[in-house]
């Protein structure tokens, strides 16, 4: 299969009367795999001009749904310790562990700090020598090399306050899940660009060419989504398996390939637990053995429960495409954005929050 390159130049408006008026074989099964197209898809309006014939389902792309509530569980349990800092990101906060959120422990006086950045979190182990500073590091290819940056800053500037409690997922393997699981057959895949652009187009042309799947590599603005559907689907009717590179401006065949000397420089490929799905083989990153003194879990001596999450939440379902968020029947009742039941409600990347957001 080769890695094709394409340049958008139709306009977004031309495109998208091109897209509604798309004449297909047969009717096709597609999914965005990445949380931030899911809302990138309903806020640019594109959900509303597919053609009758092409279904579009969302995937496991959302770092924070992923996640399993024993992992909130263990920093619910670190924030619960004296002079503990814990950092995150913004989403995580909000995600119901089994024992409440980060959010309920962080109003009954626990030290949660927002971050944008893992460095954040390496600014305040230094700002505050006498404390302990956890970094929850959630994310994807996309955020793993900022964090496995700051983890190498963190030893060379021989900070002992500063920990890591990873999460790290990479997203090939969970691909691999889905196109081997029989229960949602997928015509076609519309592939994130932001992990692409790190680990390169050669990274993913597996799609294609072990399952037979046609895939396309998108950016996240209008026009890139437009084009990349509009080459995708068709691929899918025809069961044409390529791997189309829309955001070729951005993603290479082999990708960033600094950010990937950081990554298998500071981590470890392991087997990893996926909210939802279960272990999926070499999905997840953890610290070397040689980085043991950032690892919260080794310095902590902890260990994560494997709890199912919270009773009726079926975002494991929606994560893989079994069900949409409208199947789910907490869905606008008991769970809604101001009072989530899990994390696909509570993310900016989640699937059930871009259904209530788009009223659909
Ligand atoms: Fe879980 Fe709420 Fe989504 Fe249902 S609507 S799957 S409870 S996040």
């Amino acid at each position: 299969m080769k890695v094709v390159k394409h340049q958008v130049r139709l306009t977004g408006s031309r495109l998208g009367e091109k897209l509604k008026k798309l004449e297909l074989s047969r009717s096709v099964t597609l999914m965005e795999v990445c949380g931030t197209h899911t809302h990138a898809l309903f806020r640019s309006g594109i959900r509303h001009l597919l053609p009758d014939r092409v279904k579009l389902l969302s995937g496991p792309g959302c770092p924070v749904c992923v996640t399993p509530p024993g992992y909130v569980d263990l920093a619910l349990q670190l924030a619960g310790y004296q002079d503990t800092i814990i950092a995150t990101f913004g989403d995580m906060i909000r995600v119901p562990g089994n024992r409440g959120s980060l959010r309920q422990a962080k109003a009954e006086g626990a030290d949660i700090r927002l971050v944008c950045s893992p460095l954040d979190a390496l600014a305040l182990a230094e700002e505050y020598p006498l404390k302990r500073v956890v970094f929850l590091a959630v994310g994807f290819e996309t955020t793993a090399p900022a964090v496995a940056a700051t983890v190498l800053r963190t030893a060379k500037g021989g900070y002992t306050n500063l920990t890591f409690l990873t999460a790290h997922k990479v997203i090939p393997n969970v691909l691999r899940a889905l196109l081997t699981g029989k229960e949602v057959a997928l015509d076609g895949l519309l592939l994130p660009g932001h992990v692409a652009t790190v680990t390169g187009a050669q990274a993913l042309k597996f799609v294609p060419e072990d399952y037979g799947v046609p895939a396309a590599i998108a950016g996240f603005e209008p026009v890139q989504m437009l084009a990349a559907l509009l080459e995708l689907a068709p691929m899918a009717a025809e069961s044409n398996p390529v791997l189309e590179n829309l955001y070729g401006e951005l993603v290479t065949a082999r990708g960033n390939l600094q950010a990937q000397a950081l990554m298998e420089q500071v981590f470890t490929t392991v087997d990893s637990t996926w909210r939802g799905i279960g272990t999926i083989p070499e999905s997840g990153l953890v610290l070397k053995p040689e980085l043991a003194d950032y690892d919260t879990r080794l310095v902590y001596g902890l260990a994560e429960n494997d709890s199912p999450g919270p009773t009726g939440c079926r975002c494991g379902e929606i994560i893989t495409g079994k069900k949409i968020p409208p199947e789910c029947s907490l869905f606008k009742t008991a769970c809604t954005p101001e009072r989530p039941v899990g994390p696909c409600m509570v993310s900016s990347e989640g699937t059930c929050g871009a259904y209530y957001k788009y009223n659909v």
